[in-house]
């Protein structure tokens, strides 16, 4: 009886002792097959691992985590950029990540540093794009500009956090008047086209003033297949148009629409008319204007001063009246300008350029 135990425990100690020895191979085996990885391999499979997360899981490893970083990263482990994996999913025709009615305030001080601090996924010139889906459209924003940077701040402040959210594929442009001469809002949004698309392969323009911030990011800054209006309802109007054929503001073309109309007219100078201009244009080319409702499309205009050199425009009427005339011939076809210097900051491309004089 007492043998037979003593047998027992033998075989029991035998078999634990053969137990231990499997594992210690196994692990050993499983550590040698790790440490003959390519390290390219390894990294693939960390970033890999790291994207499956969320919109930019590639970048939010940690804070302070930029496409900076993220290209040292790429340096320091002997990785290509071919390594880390693009998307091949759409992004959905509504993105996920929208909230809504914000509040916009313009009481609260801004500074571009804490915006770019804000916006850590930003590629130098104001570019963007999601890093888990591919956006459905690629998106110049245009900006006419000249002496409004309190105004272009809460843009940025403001839009580009929106955008991302939109999940699209964008850059910024400002387009800059150089010089003291009478401001052509027009011809600097035909500036920003041509020179956008310079850069990238966009396929859809928004034309947007620098004092108006959307109130909805269901207001989404992107192109249909008619040309949108999108500042439909601004608190200077009272939240609703100031008349049916209002096309100011912000709106959005096409890189065909906008062909099709010949760009937009470069002899406006001073306020007014050359977006009644544009709405002509498209009247005669048989498309129609397609809008958000009011509320989606509720936004806010900063106050200020009428600028300096941009005086009403006494000889507007008398061209509005000429649209069908001149569209042809003046346009983004006869556009003429030089560019005096180009800027790229993480926020925006600021291209200033001489455009002549009235
Ligand atoms: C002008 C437009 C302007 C609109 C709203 C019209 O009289 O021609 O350029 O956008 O008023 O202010």
């Amino acid at each position: 009886m007492q043998e037979s135990v003593l047998l027992n425990v033998g075989f029991f100690t035998k078999s634990y002792v053969v137990l231990v020895c499997v594992c210690g191979v196994h692990l050993i085996v499983a550590l040698l097959f790790y440490l003959t990885e390519s390290p390219t391999k390894f990294t693939n499979h960390f970033f890999t691992s790291q994207k499956t997360n969320r919109i930019d899981a590639l970048l939010v490893l940690n804070d302070n985590w930029t496409a900076e970083t993220y290209m040292n990263k790429l340096i320091n482990t002997n990785a290509s950029k071919d390594d880390v994996e693009e998307p091949t999913e759409s992004c959905p025709e509504t993105s996920p990540l929208l909230v809504g009615p914000m509040r916009v305030e313009f009481s609260e001080l801004v500074n571009l540093d804490m915006v770019r601090k804000d916006n850590p996924h930003l590629v130098m010139g104001g570019r963007y794009k999601p890093s888990d889906c591919v956006a459905l459209q690629k998106v110049a924003l245009i900006i006419p500009f000249r002496k409004r940077d309190e105004h272009l701040k809460y843009w940025l402040h403001h839009l580009h956090p929106i955008l991302q959210r939109q999940q699209l594929d964008y850059g910024i442009y400002v387009i800059e008047q150089d010089g003291e001469e009478t401001f052509n809002r027009a011809k600097l949004l035909n500036v920003g086209y041509v020179e956008a698309l310079k850069e990238y392969d966009y396929d859809c323009f928004i034309f947007s003033d620098v004092d108006i911030i959307p109130m909805d990011d269901r207001n989404t800054y992107k192109c249909s297949s008619q040309p949108r209006h999108l500042s439909v309802s601004m608190d200077k109007f009272g939240f609703r148009l100031p008349y049916k054929q209002y096309f100011g503001g912000v709106s959005a073309m096409s890189k065909q629409q906008f062909q099709r109309i010949n760009g937009f007219p470069n002899n406006y100078w001073g306020w007014g008319g050359e977006d009644d201009d544009i709405f002509n244009r498209l009247m005669f080319k048989g498309m129609k204007i397609s809008r958000p409702s009011g509320d989606i499309g509720k936004c806010r205009m900063i106050r200020h001063s009428r600028d300096k050199k941009n005086e009403p425009n006494p000889q507007r009427f008398k061209r509005i009246s000429h649209t069908r005339q001149t569209m042809n011939t003046d346009g983004i076809i006869s556009v003429k300008y030089e560019v005096i210097n180009t800027e790229k900051d993480q926020l925006y491309t600021k291209i200033k350029v001489d455009i002549g004089k009235p």
